[in-house]
């Protein structure tokens, strides 16, 4: 059964007090307001990891970490391994963010490391893929994404890319307001699903979970979820305010 998510992505906002105190409210909305079976998850700092895991123990909310290791562990000063990830009660790890390819120049080999390590330390991946502004304008986001997907998660065997999301986060539009269309977005999600199919199988693909990242907000996400092949978001700027994030789940869960 395919699952719907909504993941925030806090980046490197908010101090341990304030996202402590900010997961709590969201864990208390939760109770309040169950989402159903809509899958809700905040995806923190490592600082932030354990003590909001230990909030969100026995919640309808889970979380996990926006990156790890791609060495099981030993001498990498300033790293934070798979294994640790886990060790704090999270349960899902961010793989190959834009920000993390761009700015600390990830490629797909890394990040099919990260992934691997990931999986083997019982760890769920939310993995993103997308194409810069100049490979759109060039027509060649397909082949951006395919080259993504092939080098960094293909080489997982079938039952271990069932532990796999996928987030398609077309870079043009992380950030900066601009929001792919529903048909942009809807385009890219059943070629991300075609390629699985090809790959591992209809069944696996039908069973995958595919986000939409990229200046989601209350006021597109509805439109964006009722696509066919949308099964929720990652979101970045709109899940570190609560009514905006709560917003968010809200337009998945009516869909
Ligand atoms: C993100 O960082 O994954 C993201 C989608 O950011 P934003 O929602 O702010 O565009």
């Amino acid at each position: 059964m395919r699952k719907k998510i909504v993941a925030g992505n806090w980046k490197m906002n908010m101090d341990l007090a304030e996202g402590l105190k900010f997961a709590k409210s969201i864990a208390e909305y939760y109770e309040k307001n169950p989402a159903g079976e809509t899958g809700v998850i905040l995806c923190t700092p490592f600082i932030h990891l354990a003590g909001v895991a230990n909030i969100l123990k026995g919640s309808k909310v889970a979380c996990g970490a926006q990156n790890c290791a791609s060495e099981p562990s030993g001498a990498y000063t300033g790293e934070v391994s798979a294994s640790m990830v886990k060790s704090t009660g999270a349960g899902y790890v961010i793989i190959g963010h834009s920000e993390r390819r761009t700015y600390y120049s990830e490629n797909n080999r890394i990040l099919f490391k990260k992934t691997r390590l990931a999986l083997d330390n019982d760890l769920k991946v939310i993995f993103c893929c997308g194409e810069v502004l100049e490979e759109r304008e060039k027509e060649h986001h397909f082949i951006v994404v395919r080259k993504q997907l092939e080098e960094g998660l293909f080489g997982l065997s079938k039952d271990d890319f069932t532990k796999v999301v996928i987030a398609y986060e077309p870079v043009w539009a992380i950030g900066t307001g601009l929001t792919a269309t529903p048909e942009q977005a809807q385009e890219m999600h059943a070629y991300i699903r075609s390629m699985v199919a090809d790959k591992y199988g209809k069944e696996c693909a039908d069973d995958l979970t595919v986000l939409y990242g990229g200046s989601c907000k209350p006021s597109n996400a509805a439109e964006l979820f009722s696509n066919p092949d949308v099964d929720g978001g990652l979101i970045g700027g709109a899940s570190l305010k609560k009514e905006d994030f709560c917003a968010i789940v809200e337009a998945l869960h009516e869909q």
